[in-house]
């Protein structure tokens, strides 16, 4: 508006008064905004909190995949090459912060004297019960059909069965592996 006011200099006085009334109230509801974001936030961190140590007090091993999903969220990978993950699992990902409640878990997990198992390698691809890749005809689906044995499963539970055979000493595939501390 200062801009346009010092740009135009045959500006008309009335018009200028109804700009300014539009940029305190544009100001305001700005700050509004921003205050509820950030109760929000804390609202999330405080279930997060909660939530984290309910599994840390229940649970003396923690599995979780070793790798880091606020660089998922990213639209390109450290390599400057585009990050595959679909773009809706990425926008998902980035509005939950999952990386904040691994945060709490490991935090939790430090305070109860669970331990936090990692686990790399092709979690959601090795099918955990017949060890074959997947090799999935849609990344994007949350269901993925086996290549190898037909049988259709949850990727996400199918990454966590990986996680756990892992810890049991029993991995489905020798792509799926304990992280070495
Ligand atoms: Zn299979």
């Amino acid at each position: 508006m200062l801009r346009w006011r010092k740009n135009h200099p045959d500006h008309r006085p009335d018009l200028i008064a109804y700009l300014e009334t539009w940029r305190k109230k544009d100001k305001r509801f700005r700050q509004e905004m921003n205050f509820l974001r950030q109760k929000t936030i804390a609202h999330r961190e405080d279930i997060y909190k909660n939530e984290a140590l309910k599994i840390a007090q229940h649970y003396a091993l923690i599995g979780l995949e070793d790798f880091d999903l606020r660089s998922i969220a990213r639209l390109e990978n450290a390599e400057g090459q585009d990050n595959e993950l679909h773009q809706a699992a990425r926008r998902m990902r980035q509005r939950v912060a999952v990386s904040e409640f691994r945060k709490w878990l490991e935090i939790q997990a430090e305070k109860t004297g669970s331990e936090i198992f990692k686990v790399r390698g092709k979690t959601s691809l090795i099918h955990h019960k017949c060890g074959h890749d997947a090799l999935p005809v849609d990344k994007a689906s949350i269901m993925w059909r086996c290549s190898h044995c037909d049988e259709l499963f949850d990727q996400d539970e199918n990454a966590a069965m990986n996680i756990m055979l892992v810890a049991a000493g029993t991995p489905a595939n020798d792509q799926v592996m304990a992280k070495v501390v």
